[in-house]
This record gives C-alpha cells, structure tokens and sequence, in this order.
C-alpha cells in the first residue's frame, strides 16, 4: 500500500526546468531533522495551458531523484482531476487530487439521503469530541442540509475513484479529494460529515482539501482572520482524528492546503498546532516556481530583465483574460498595479524586489505578483526563448527557486532557522 509520508509539499514546477532545486530544499531539510515527501503536482488547466502531457512531470520527478540519488518515496499528482479529465493522468501519476467542486449542491437521491442520515444518527444532536473540549452542535436540519449539499460529491468522488483504481489497483496510489475551489468555506461540522460519506463510499483518503475562511490567493500572504483560522483549523485536525477512529479512514489521513505557498501569516499557527496533536501536513504550492523564474530573470539582467518585462507589460494588456480562470483565488487592485511604461524603465533589482515576496522590502507589490503569478501562459506562447533563457540563467535562477521553498516555506512551517 502506497502511504503518504507525515509532511509532504506539493511542488508546482509549470515548465519543468525546477525540480533539481526543489528538491535540493526538500533535501537540506531532511539534514535538519525534518522528513519530507517530495510530490509534484500539475493541474489540467496547467498541461493545457503550456502545452505540457501528464507524462512529462513524471519524466522530471524520475530524472531528477535519480540525479540527486535521492531513495526516499516522492509522488507525481494529478492535481484536481475529475470525471472528464482523470483519464490521460492515469499511466504517469500515483497521487490523484479527485476535484469534487463541481459536484457540491447538486443533490443526491432522496433515498441516498434517507440512507445516509440513518447511518449518522449516533452523531446527530451533538457531538462531544473524546479527550477533547470540543463539542459540536449537529442538529438534524443541520445534517440533513450538508447531506443535500455534500452526498452527490461524495458519490462522484467515489466514480472517479473506481475509475483509477481499475487501472492502476488498489493500494498503487494516494487519494486526496479537494473541495477548495468553492465560494464558501466548510465548517468543521460539515467537513466531519463529508469524511463519513467519503468513508462510507470505502475511499482510502489520504488527504483532505477543505476550503478555510479566509482568502487564500495564488502566491501572496493569507488575507483573513488569524485567530479564527487557528481555531477552524484546531477543530478540524481534531475532526479528522475522530473521523479516523469512527469510520475506519486510513490513520495517516491528514489535511492538504491548496494555494499553500506564500501563506506567511498562517504557517507559524498550522506549524504549532501539527505539532502539537502531533499531525501530518500536506503543503500544496504551484506558480511560486514560476514567479521564481521570472524573478531570476530579472536579475539576470540583459535580455533575462527584457524577457521578465515583456510578460510583464503584456499581462496589462491581457489582464481580463488571464484572471478569469482564476477569479476565486486571486484579489487584484488594479490601480496599484505599476504602468508598463514605468516597468520598463526598471533596473533588475527594481523589477525584482517588486515581485519577490518579501513583505520587509518597500518594493514588494503583491497585485504585480498575483497577476504575473497567472501569467504564464504569456511565456508558455513563447517557449523557445523562454526555455533558452531559462538555461541561460539556470545559476540565478535555481537559487530564487531554492530560497523560495526552503527559506520562506519549510524554515517558517517548520520552525527552523
Ligand atoms: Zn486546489
């Protein structure tokens, strides 16, 4: 049976070129104590997007272990699959992100409603979590609402499943199902309920993606309440402990943080609380690797800067089209956005220190990095000179891509210096 190890980072690594050093950080942290499952996940909307096969992030998550001789697990994920698009993922990946956004507030049958409140009533009322201050109001019109909203999803969840395991077998893949890309967030009761569904439906669910209060948009700082995060987040690692123990999950399941990278504010709280219940993480980032390259770029002067400022001024242009596809997870104040005449007039460190994500830095502009963090297709269009720069530069680059996952995520998850 493939498991999942405690803390693992989905990397995101768009174009391919920045495996070696994501994992040279996954590498120093293993030195300092803290084991780490490598995973490198690409979505649908990413491979259509560059142009990219799944097969491909398998080919760089093998060659690139085996430079480094590195003998630990890593994994290749199908990042939010579903029904229609799970199929081509199948052969290269051994980690699935089963996608259920879709599905949630179609309704179930009205018999597979009945049945499911009959097989909750023990946990309907209330809920009183053992060796726990928590309680948990779960009135009937409560329970009845998230099977009316949830049910259909869990069953979905269930179809694609199959589908994978057919092929690739029971036990031979990670299942994650993910419910980030909604509107509203879940509450901890409704994410208990849905871990029942999905356990009733025989999911071997490894990890859970709910979506928290709060926005968490692509490639900047959490923006919400801290204090009420830690407290919905405390909740649902208790949630998921009990959940285990009464439905029979697998024991490592444990939860996933989609739009993971850059959430600053939050990851000394999530850091604190795993440890403290003494809980695994699964740390999902995407377009950071690409930002790190265009920050490289820039640095790299030259034509590098004159490539990182073209993307730049083109996604102005085209800013309607390349936002849309990611309304939910994006917060851009257009009116803070630099001019590209003024852009073009930057030096490299200029350009830089406007897209690094270093909050202490006065140039530091997170509307220019959220919409630069959607722009890639700008580059994807020009993937010749984009790759031969990537080469060109690949020193300066690796170390942006390196410092980014190292320094600014593990260190701040993990607490280390
Ligand atoms: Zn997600």
């Amino acid at each position: 049976m493939k498991t999942l190890g405690k803390y693992s980072i989905g990397m995101g690594d768009r174009f391919g070129h920045q495996g070696s050093a994501q994992l040279k950080a996954i590498i120093d942290a293993e030195l300092k104590g803290i084991d780490i499952t490598p995973v490198w996940n690409k979505s649908n909307r990413e491979h259509s997007i560059i142009g990219t096969v799944p097969g491909d992030v398998r080919i760089e998550a093998d060659n690139v272990t085996r430079k480094a001789g590195f003998s630990k697990p890593y994994f290749v994920d199908a990042d939010h699959i579903n029904l229609d698009t799970v199929s081509k993922f199948i052969e290269s990946s051994d980690f699935f992100t089963i996608d259920v956004a879709s599905y949630i507030g179609k309704a179930a049958g009205m018999a597979e409603i009945e049945e499911f409140l009959t097989s909750v009533a023990k946990y309907t009322g209330k809920i009183s979590i053992p060796g726990t201050s928590l309680k948990l109001s779960t009135p009937k019109s409560l329970v009845k609402k998230v099977a009316e909203k949830y049910l259909f999803a869990a069953i979905k969840a269930w179809e694609i499943y199959r589908k994978i395991e057919k092929i690739k077998g029971n036990g031979n893949f990670i299942t994650e199902v993910s419910m980030d890309e909604v509107a509203h967030p879940q509450t901890p009761v409704e994410l208990f309920f849905i871990l029942k569904m999905l356990a009733s439906e025989n999911i071997p669910l490894q990890t859970i993606a709910p979506k928290f209060s709060g926005r968490f948009n692509k490639g900047v700082d959490y923006a919400g309440d801290v204090e009420k995060f830690e407290a919905e987040f405390e909740a649902d690692l208790l949630v998921i402990d009990y959940a285990i123990h009464e439905f029979g999950l697998p024991g490592n399941l444990k939860m996933s943080i989609h739009s993971g990278s850059d959430k600053f504010a939050i990851y000394p709280v999530i850091g604190s609380l795993i440890r403290k219940y003494d809980k695994g993480i699964h740390l999902k980032t995407a377009g950071t690797t690409w930002l790190e390259e265009v920050i490289g770029l820039a640095e790299s002067g030259g034509e590098g800067l004159a490539f990182a400022k073209e993307i730049y001024i083109k996604s102005l242009d085209k800013i309607d089209e390349l936002t849309a596809p990611y309304s939910d997870v994006i917060d851009i104040n257009v009116s803070s956005l630099p001019s590209g005449t003024i852009v073009a007039k930057w030096n490299s460190d200029e350009f830089a220190e406007s897209l690094r994500h270093d909050p202490a830095n006065g140039r530091y502009n997170s509307n220019m990095r959220q919409l630069v963090h959607v722009a890639y297709k700008l580059a994807a269009n020009k993937k010749d000179e984009f790759y031969r720069l990537l080469d060109a530069n690949e020193k300066i680059i690796s170390r942006c891509v390196y410092e980014n996952i190292y320094n600014r995520h593990i260190c701040r998850l993990f607490d280390l210096d």
